[in-house]
């Protein structure tokens, strides 16, 4: 039976229900506590009309979608996207719901996003409709009640201007209602490189137990914006290989490895890394089936399923973007053998990072990066091999993306059981 809600049509909601439906039916939850879990508490929409450098006032639709608070305040990023719709929203807030869970931090999930093409707004078109957002959300974000941070399209800046809106409204200076702040207002300089250290530090993990070691295995990784090109710095410094990258215009693979200095170098200078000398030009569909030990995809969801996982040789794979393996794929992977580390675990390290910075936001005190990436490194690899150990015991049968979820979700009902919510 339907509900009625605005998201429950949506392809992308009915795929997280049926994510969330495998827990549960590994878990023996009864089919209410389901329907419970598969609504989010609050979605709020709100309009914002932004006078635009012509004159002329363009409305723009935002929402924002609280979706469990068992375990705390929600947190989650807010996304600037033409393509936005309130059920990428509402799923979004529920996959933040079960990430934070298994990361083991102290808050439920929520997400943003506005639909908009940010590229096409001048600055101070882009600062109008980020203040009027905030200020049309104020009343339900808050330290204590929903934390929001960056996604897709948004950035340091962006939460500059949440994080003065919200201060001038509540008049006092509210450093933790966002994270990922520029450094000088209460931000912490290692934010930026934490999903990308995340993921190469659950692969690190993964190779140690299964390929003898991370030293020397080869790396390909699909995507080099924040979270690839870190996920490649943090491998090679860890003595891994780096052989083949790629972003929206192509990939590039060298055997002998690849220099990550040089393709930050190139990225930034002419804007792709298929412009780095010496390397074989491939596609970003070959990147996926190149004879490595390691693949992280992190740009796009949905890039393995039924039809290229067969063709797939890497033994491990790491997930820094959100669902870029459809679940039969995952079962094909799982069938060949390789270990494909979920992104609600191999891409937590930017939630943990914002974890760290809100933390001290409300203590009061600052981090050194080192102390910060320590306890990042600390908590994920904890988390990993908690996972890891967890599946091997009790759901081997199943990829390990099952065990994530049955970890997760089993900690929020949990919470919900004992606050007598269900
Ligand atoms: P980004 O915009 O910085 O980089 C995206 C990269 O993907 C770019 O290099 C772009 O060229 C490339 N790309 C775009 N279209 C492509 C295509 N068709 N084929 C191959 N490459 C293509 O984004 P990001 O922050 O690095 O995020 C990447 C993924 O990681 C997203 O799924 C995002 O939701 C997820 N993620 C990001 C964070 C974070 O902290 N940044 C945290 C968790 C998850």
């Amino acid at each position: 039976m339907t509900s009625g809600a605005p998201y429950e049509n949506e392809p992308v909601y009915q795929n997280a229900v049926k994510q969330l439906k495998e827990a549960a039916a590994l878990l023996g939850l009864p089919d209410d506590v389901v329907e419970v879990l598969r609504h989010p508490e609050r979605v709020l929409q709100v309009k914002i009309p932004v006078r635009l450098d012509n004159g002329k006032i363009a409305v723009f639709i935002g929402w924002r979608s609280q979706h469990n608070s068992a375990l705390g305040p929600y947190k989650g990023g807010i996304r600037y996207h033409p393509n936005v719709t309130i059920g990428e929203v509402v799923t979004l807030s529920m996959w933040m719901t079960w990430k934070n869970a298994l990361a083991g931090i102290p808050y439920g999930g929520g997400k943003g996003g506005i639909k908009v093409d940010p590229k096409k707004l001048s600055p101070r078109e882009l600062e109008e409709l980020s203040r009027k957002y905030f200020a049309a959300i104020a009343d339900i974000v808050g330290e204590d009640i929903d934390i929001p941070a960056p996604d897709v399209y948004t950035n340091p800046q962006i939460m500059a201007w949440f994080f003065d809106e919200y201060s001038k409204i509540k008049r006092y200076p509210a450093w933790g209602v966002v994270t990922a702040k520029p450094p000088i207002i209460g931000g912490l300089r290692p934010r930026e490189v934490s999903t990308g250290y995340g993921t190469a530090l659950v692969a690190r993990e993964a190779a140690k137990l299964a390929l003898g070691g991370f030293e020397g295995k080869t790396v390909a990784i699909q995507g080099f914006g924040n979270c690839g090109r870190y996920a490649a710095l943090y491998s090679v410094k860890w003595g891994a290989k780096v052989v083949a990258v790629s972003d929206s215009k192509g990939g590039i693979y060298d055997p002998n490895g690849l220099d990550v200095e040089k393709l930050f170098e190139v990225k930034d200078k002419t804007g792709s890394v298929i412009n780095y000398p010496g390397a074989k030009r491939i596609t970003n569909e070959e990147l996926l089936e190149l004879d490595v030990d390691i693949l992280m995809p992190a740009a796009l969801e949905n890039v393995i399923t039924e039809k290229n996982a067969p063709n797939i040789k890497a033994k491990i794979i790491s997930e820094c973007a959100n669902g870029p393996t459809t679940p039969e794929a995952d079962h094909i992977l799982h069938q060949k053998g390789v270990i494909v580390i979920p992104d609600i675990l191999a891409n937590a390290g930017g939630v943990m990072m914002s974890w760290i910075e809100w933390s001290h936001n409300r203590m009061g005190c600052w981090l050194t990066d080192e102390e910060a990436l320590d306890r990042l490194d600390k908590k994920m690899t904890h988390n990993f091999h908690e996972v890891y150990n967890e599946w091997q015991k009790k759901y081997s049968d199943h990829p390990m993306r099952a065990a994530a979820y049955a970890i997760a979700v089993d900690r929020v009902v949990r919470a919900m059981k004992l606050r007598g919510w269900i």
